[in-house]
């Protein structure tokens, strides 16, 4: 569905002083009833090649996409929707400021949020694709407590009793074993201010009225992806079934590092990217170029590409003071 308008007011309320003075990076638009806005948390940024491919695969795919590969840089988007049911943040991003060097560049999530006037405490629900730290170490404050302090956290249910597992079920020679355990480590942290607060989705629930969890396992073993639908609209949200136009979307065949199991990563990321591409959906893709709004179109090669929401609608990086 395409967007019905977009709102370019950078003044939400309720307002916070004079903060709204900041340039904020946020995108509105507006889905059915539903006020949507995406808010820039920052970069994910590798230090070697996170794609099982040759590196000179992957210079050439970003080179012809003009993206920076020393470092190479994934956007992190988190995206806000205003609804009936209240504010809904959807993967809150990684915490920033972290040991861990890859997650080291997030974080601007809540900078981004005091410059549009929006109040962590505000929101209502979070819904979380996976258990991955770059998508839900944003949960946890500075202070070890909820970020959120008012929010419910949803994740699916296979997901999450994955990641609790003790020991974690990773086989002794996954390539990146270290690192899912740091993962889980960090999910662990991340939700423990939430345990009475914490809502366990089954596969294709609907916990809210217009939000519905759909499994797209194999990035992580209960990944999903979220559709969303109002007054005949709809988006799809989704999470890290592919990471990027340059890498996943146009070669889904290639694994990132910290897949759990490439073979069902990619039959999901297949059936995900043609049903997006045949029913022209509007999609939400975390790790996108920011905003991470667009469509997937088949293009004449057979491949896949990415057409970001029109350029016209984008209202990132302007500075507009407020008037109330
Ligand atoms: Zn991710």
């Amino acid at each position: 569905m395409m967007l019905s308008s977009v709102v370019f007011s950078f003044c939400f309320i309720p307002i916070l002083g004079n903060l709204c003075q900041e340039n904020s990076a946020t995108y509105h638009f507006r889905l059915g009833d539903i006020r949507g806005t995406v808010l820039y948390d920052g970069p994910l940024t590798f230090s070697t090649n996170p794609f099982f491919v040759p590196f000179e695969a992957l210079r050439s795919t970003y080179k012809a996409c003009f993206r920076p590969i020393e470092p190479l840089t994934l956007s992190q988007n988190v995206l806000l929707l205003e609804s009936k049911v209240g504010r809904v943040l959807v993967d809150p991003g990684s915490r920033g400021g972290q040991a861990n060097p890859l997650l080291a560049s997030g974080g601007l999530l809540f900078r981004n949020m005091r410059a549009a006037g929006i109040l962590p405490e505000s929101i209502d629900h979070i819904f979380l694709t996976h258990a991955h730290a770059d998508h839900v170490s944003g949960l946890l404050g500075l202070d070890g407590g909820r970020a959120f302090r008012n929010a419910k956290v949803y994740i699916g249910i296979k997901e999450h009793r994955f990641w609790i597992t003790e020991p974690l079920p990773i086989s002794e020679d996954h390539p990146l074993r270290d690192t899912l355990l740091g993962f889980a480590r960090t999910y662990r942290q991340s939700i423990a201010p939430y345990a009475s607060r914490l809502v366990l989705v089954r596969d294709g629930g609907a916990p809210l009225p217009g939000f519905r969890f759909l499994p797209s396992p194999g990035h992580s073993p209960g990944h999903n992806h979220i559709q969303i639908a109002s007054k005949g609209e709809s988006l799809i949200v989704s999470g890290d079934a592919w990471m990027s136009k340059p890498d996943q979307l146009q070669n889904p065949s290639w694994q990132v590092g910290t897949e759990s199991d490439p073979l069902n990563a990619r039959r999901s990321r297949m059936k995900l990217i043609r049903q997006a591409a045949k029913n022209r959906s509007l999609v939400f893709a975390y790790h996108e170029a920011f905003p991470g709004l667009g469509y997937v179109v088949k293009s004449r090669e057979g491949s896949f590409d990415w057409v970001v929401a029109p350029p016209i609608l984008i209202g990132t990086g302007v500075v507009q003071k407020c008037t109330s």
